[in-house]
């Protein structure tokens, strides 16, 4: 692949997919895929501090606060392995949390190349949600998350947009196509 963005952020309701595209796009990038989704259910699955912290708040649905999560995502990006680049999945969750992003960038040098939004309509994320059945993937909490993506995460489309970092992309077809799609928008921005 030609050379493209390096420091990328997948934004997407749950159920759209991104995390399967963050890892597909980081093996084709020979990037990093990072999930904070997943970096929590660890923390969980580990019983450590930050898990014990986090467990019936990761159960209800709701967001760990963006100081937690500033000390996970820093803490990861610091790492060697992330100096390369990164796809990142499930952060920024806030716009809170997007300044926090930029400022850890900024302090290393770096800045964001580009934010990939797949879009799925609800009733498909809700369907595939569903179909998927972690243990907490109750339709309610479901629901509430795609309430609180909407309320929280959505706001910073129009920042994305604003600052000419956003690509969308149709999340409504299968898993190879989008991943073709992701990666053309990507290459014509470089
Ligand atoms: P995900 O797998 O990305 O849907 O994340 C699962 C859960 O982890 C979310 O419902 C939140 O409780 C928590 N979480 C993951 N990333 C973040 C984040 N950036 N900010 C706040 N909470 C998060």
């Amino acid at each position: 692949m030609v050379d493209v963005a390096k420091r990328i952020v997948l934004l997407g309701a749950p159920g759209s997919g991104k995390g399967t595209q963050a890892a597909l796009l980081a093996e084709a990038l020979e990037i990093l895929a990072i999930s904070t989704g997943e970096m929590l259910r660890a923390a969980v699955a580990a019983g450590s501090e930050l898990g014990e912290q986090v467990e019936s708040i990761l159960n209800s649905g709701d967001l760990v606060d963006d100081a937690t999560m500033a000390d996970v995502v820093s803490e990861r990006l610091a790492r060697a392995d992330a100096q390369r680049g990164f796809v990142l999945d499930g952060y920024p969750r806030t716009v809170a949390q997007f300044d926090t992003l930029a400022a850890m960038l900024g302090e290393a040098g770096y800045s964001l190349d580009a934010v990939v939004q797949v879009e799925v309509p609800e009733t498909e994320l809700v369907r595939r949600a569903l179909a998927r059945q972690r243990a907490d993937d109750t339709k309610e909490v479901i629901m509430k998350r795609l309430r609180i993506y909407e309320e929280n995460t959505a706001p910073l489309v129009d920042l994305y947009r604003e600052r000419g970092l956003l690509r969308t992309i149709d999340g409504d077809q299968s898993i190879g196509a989008v991943a073709a799609a992701i990666q053309a928008s990507l290459e014509e921005a470089a």
